[in-house]
C-alpha cells in the first residue's frame, strides 16, 4: 500500500489501496499507449470506441508489475479511470516508462519504440480485402519476434503482430497482406520499417543511406552491410581504440 499523498483510492480487497499522483499519471500514460493491445483480445461484440470493462490478463500483469500494485487493484483502478484513459490520446512516454516496457512488458509482446525494443502492427484492425464482406474487427492475432535494422540504434529486437481474417483467409502483416501465396502491399506512403525477409525489417532511412552510398561512392550492397555491422556491433573498430 502506498503511504504518500493519494489521488485515487480503491477497495478491491479488505484493505484500501491508493495510487499516488505519480502512480496515477504512470497508470494513465502506460494504458493510454496500450489501447490497441487492450482492444485486440476483446470479444467481437465489445465496441472499440469504449473502454472495455476488463483488461486482458497480460496487460493487467504488466501494469501491476510496472507500478508495483496487485492485479486486483489494477482491475479496480481501471474501473475507476478507464473512461478518462480511453478519452486520452496516446501520452508521451518517459525513458523510465520505456524501461518499464522493456523490463516487464517484453515477455508479453508489449513494447514501445525505444533504443532497445519496439512492436509493429498492421495499419488496420479491419480486413481491407475488397472482395471480403467482413465488417467486424480482426481478432485472430499472432505475434512473432523479429529483428529491425535501424540507423541510430543498430539491431533492435521487436514484435511483429499479425492479424488473420477468418472470412477470406488473409493474413495482415505490418507492410502487406498475404492471401493464397499472393502478397499485396498496403496502400499509402512507404512505411518507416520495411520487411526485407522472414522476421527481418530495415528502417527506411537506413535503406536510403545505403542507396546513397551505392549511387555516390559505388560501394557495393555487401560492403554497405559490412560497414553497418562494423559500426553497430563494434563502434570502436571504426574510430580506433587509441586516444589520438
Ligand atoms: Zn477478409
Amino acid at each position: 500500500m502506498s503511504s504518500d499523498t493519494s489521488s485515487v483510492g480503491s477497495n478491491a480487497s479488505n484493505e484500501d489501496e491508493f495510487l499516488s499522483l505519480s502512480q496515477t499519471m504512470l497508470f494513465s500514460r502506460l494504458l493510454s499507449v496500450l489501447k490497441r493491445d487492450i482492444v485486440l483480445p476483446q470479444p467481437i461484440n465489445i465496441p472499440t470506441d469504449q473502454a472495455p470493462a476488463v483488461l486482458p490478463p497480460t496487460i493487467s500483469t504488466f501494469i501491476a508489475a510496472a507500478i508495483g500494485i496487485s492485479e486486483a487493484h489494477v482491475s479496480s483502478f481501471w474501473t475507476i479511470m478507464r473512461d478518462d484513459i480511453w478519452a486520452l490520446p496516446p501520452q508521451a512516454l518517459t525513458q523510465e516508462d520505456k524501461e518499464l516496457f522493456r523490463k516487464h512488458g517484453w515477455k508479453y509482446g508489449l513494447s514501445r519504440r525505444t533504443r532497445a525494443s519496439m512492436v509493429m502492427y498492421p495499419p488496420s484492425d479491419f480486413c481491407t480485402n475488397p472482395k471480403c464482406g467482413r465488417c467486424k474487427p480482426l481478432k485472430k492475432v499472432h505475434a512473432v519476434q523479429i529483428i529491425v535494422y535501424t540507423l541510430a540504434s543498430g539491431v533492435v529486437p521487436a514484435w511483429e503482430v499479425q492479424l488473420y481474417c477468418l472470412d477470406c483467409n488473409t493474413t495482415y502483416y505490418p507492410n502487406y497482406s498475404a492471401q493464397h501465396g499472393t502478397h499485396t502491399y498496403h496502400d499509402g506512403d512507404i512505411p518507416q520499417y520495411i520487411s526485407i525477409g522472414a522476421h527481418q525489417y530495415t528502417e527506411r532511412q537506413l535503406i536510403a543511406s545505403w542507396i546513397s552510398y551505392m549511387l555516390i561512392t559505388s560501394v557495393s550492397a555487401t560492403n554497405c552491410s559490412r560497414a553497418y555491422d562494423m559500426g553497430t556491433q563494434n563502434p570502436n573498430a571504426v574510430f580506433g581504440s587509441g586516444t589520438g
